[in-house]
């Protein structure tokens, strides 16, 4: 049965690139992610909800305070905001909530990452590479409190601030993450407009290249419970403003040129065969780029969906996951020979799955695949399959790390059916 999220939305082709509309399920810290470390993490500490203190040894004192989980994070004067790690399911153990959370659910007791806001503008969310406000109307802008701190309680949060907070600190990450890491952000200084809550954005997330923004949504979940903001899944908005940086990155690519519409599914791009297409591309590579912040649970959407492996879909038997443990071995051919058509995301998440295997690999330097990754989104062109990609990640590995990483790929690709062309 279809489920809304099979329901397409109606939009211009090449201007946005949408996040889910599946109808849709992690672990290993991997990298230098979070300067938080986890593996010193209890399950008490992630399933909180108690007062003990946590184990996570307390970074120096001060504004500069790195993030820890912290039950009595509202209380705690070295943190000026107190949000979700990824989303609130990842504090509750990365289990579903029973009931499915809705507005009205006092998340409070999950909203225990400690974090300090950096960057700001003018003590606004906003610096010169994106902006954070709502577009619905009557919503009010998320300001310091009088102590000037950001912390806003999820039992009381009509104006959505916690979405607000969410979607500056997450991007403000992301951002530091790439920079830090690989070195280039590509929409530098372009000053991207995240709209953090929006009702008329129904069961979706995107970003728009014409707009110059991105636009997180309202989800309504399939079975019992209520809804959800996308704000609060901080691995959508890191997705979204994935999709920004695989814009800039190339902005004179028409991500659509070699996509098809799918008319079993009210004009659905899709691949045109098996062998990918940018686009599919296009939605893997904004995965990955969420896999960087929370490879430690890399499912993409389990909070919004409530389900602990992520969105997924279910194509008679075959199920094709935004989890890329679940894809390990997913194929084109099979999504092709099994799904009703050949939905971007779907064959995206294979290309995802093939970046995820390679970063995941103890003996791969993640900071090296995560540059590598990086060089990849210019040189990718618009009539590319997944196939001349591979022999264009194949180039870019020989030409950056004389070819280290180059038998994974092609071990990775020819697994999925997929030759590298050159
Ligand atoms: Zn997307």
């Amino acid at each position: 049965m279809k489920s809304v999220r099979n329901v397409f939305f109606g939009f211009a082709l090449g201007l946005l690139s949408l996040l889910l509309f599946q109808n849709c399920t992690d672990q290993d810290h991997v990298g230098k992610m979070l300067r938080t470390d986890f593996s010193s993490r209890t399950p008490t500490d992630q399933n909180d909800g108690n007062t003990s203190t946590t184990t996570i040894t307390l970074p120096p004192v001060g504004s500069e305070a790195d993030p820890i989980i912290d039950p009595n994070c509202l209380t705690n004067d070295d943190y000026n905001a107190c949000i979700f790690f990824k989303n609130p399911q990842f504090h509750n153990a990365d289990n579903p909530f029973n009931p499915a959370t809705n507005y009205s659910t006092d998340l409070t007791e999950h909203q225990v990452y400690a974090v300090n806001l950096k960057g700001l503008t003018n003590n606004k969310l906003q610096n010169s590479n994106f902006r954070v406000t709502s577009l619905q109307t009557g919503i009010e802008e998320a300001k310091p409190n009088p102590d000037g701190t950001w912390k806003f309680d999820y039992a009381n949060d009509s104006n959505h601030k916690v979405a607000q907070v969410m979607t500056y600190y997450w991007i403000f990450e992301q951002i530091q993450w790439m920079k830090e890491n690989v070195g280039t952000w590509y929409p530098e200084n372009k000053n991207i407009l995240a709209d953090s809550y929006n009702e008329s954005v129904q069961n979706n997330a995107y970003f728009s290249s014409s707009d110059n923004m991105i636009r997180l949504g309202v989800f309504t979940r399939s079975g019992p419970g209520g809804r959800s903001e996308a704000a609060l899944s901080a691995e959508v908005t890191v997705h979204e403003m994935g999709h920004a940086n695989w814009y800039y990155g190339n902005r004179t690519r028409n991500n659509f040129a070699n996509t098809v519409v799918c008319p079993e599914s009210n004009n659905t791009p899709c691949c045109p065969d098996d062998r990918g297409c940018v686009s599919a591309a296009n939605e893997g590579q904004a995965d990955v780029h969420a896999f960087f912040l929370f490879g430690e649970s890399p499912s993409i959407g389990n909070f919004i969906d409530n389900n602990v492996g992520g969105l997924e879909t279910n194509c008679g038997g075959l199920v094709v996951s935004r989890n890329p443990e679940v894809n390990f071995n997913l194929t084109t051919a099979a999504i092709t020979n099994n799904c009703p058509f050949r939905e971007i995301h779907w064959y995206g998440s294979v290309y995802a799955a093939i970046w995820w295997e390679i970063y995941k690999d103890p003996t791969s330097d993640k900071i090296e695949v995560a540059k590598l990754f990086n060089e990849t989104i210019p040189v990718i062109g618009p009539q590319d399959t997944f196939e001349e990609m591979a022999g264009r990640i194949l180039n870019l590995d020989a030409q950056f790390f004389a070819g280290k990483y180059s038998s994974k790929f092609d071990t990775e690709f020819r697994r999925r059916g997929l030759i590298p062309i050159f």
